[in-house]
């Protein structure tokens, strides 16, 4: 799962950005509202964590924008505490949902799921194909009950791909969500990944899709 989080004090940002990538996430961050409006616009990501009081481009106008602009994106708002206004005006602009400031990073991390889960028609947790079962809150993978140990990458390709389960996701998609903008995977990087993931969980349950990418059937 890829997600933006957008805020301009950079301690909170790094809090949360580093909730975020224990959670298993890939986090991209940006302080600005302009940056955020046109990253959200052009790019895929799973989720959208927007602070309300940004420069340049407020972060009402940047979900107003992205809506308009028929972005889909769940988009999680931060509020300032007490502000009911904000909120409601945050959700009539088209946000998903809102946490007023300060809040726990767990709930953040909770919400933020939630808002993912809802938009794809996930309505637990827990992610199942077959044999396989996926904890997304805890991070524990079973197949056939039996707990499977993973890296945090294999966990991430794992989660994303059981998360598209009955649609093929390319390499390109599936390598967007699993490695940062900032690392540079070899060439061949996700075929290993993609190999050691199939030692763990069982060969058959990640299709290869042939000069495409790969595929968990539902
Ligand atoms: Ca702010």
């Amino acid at each position: 799962m890829r997600a933006l989080v957008v805020e301009d004090e950079a301690q909170i940002a790094a809090e949360i950005s580093a909730h975020l990538t224990q959670a298993g996430y890939v986090v991209e961050t940006v302080a600005d509202g302009e940056e955020a409006w046109s990253r959200a616009g052009t790019e895929d990501f799973d989720g959208i964590i927007l602070d309300l009081g940004l420069p340049r481009l407020d972060g009402l106008s940047v979900v107003r924008q992205l809506r308009a602009a028929g972005v889909t994106t769940p988009i999680l708002v931060l509020t300032a505490r007490g502000t009911w206004t904000e909120r409601v005006a945050g959700i009539d602009a088209g946000a998903d949902d809102y946490l007023p400031k300060p809040f726990q990073p767990e709930e953040l991390v909770a919400r933020l799921g939630a808002i993912i889960r809802r938009s794809t028609g996930h309505t637990t947790p827990t992610l199942e194909a077959g044999p396989l079962r996926v904890d997304t809150r805890r991070m524990i993978t079973t197949v056939n009950g039996a707990p499977v140990s993973l890296s945090l990458l294999e966990f991430r390709a794992l989660r994303y791909l059981i998360h598209n389960k009955g649609r093929p996701v390319s390499q390109f998609e599936l390598g967007e969500h699993v490695y940062g903008a900032d690392q540079e995977p070899g060439s061949n990087a996700l075929e290993v990944l993609i190999a050691r993931l199939r030692k763990k969980i069982g060969g058959e349950l990640i299709e290869t899709q042939r000069g495409y990418g790969y595929l968990i059937r539902g």
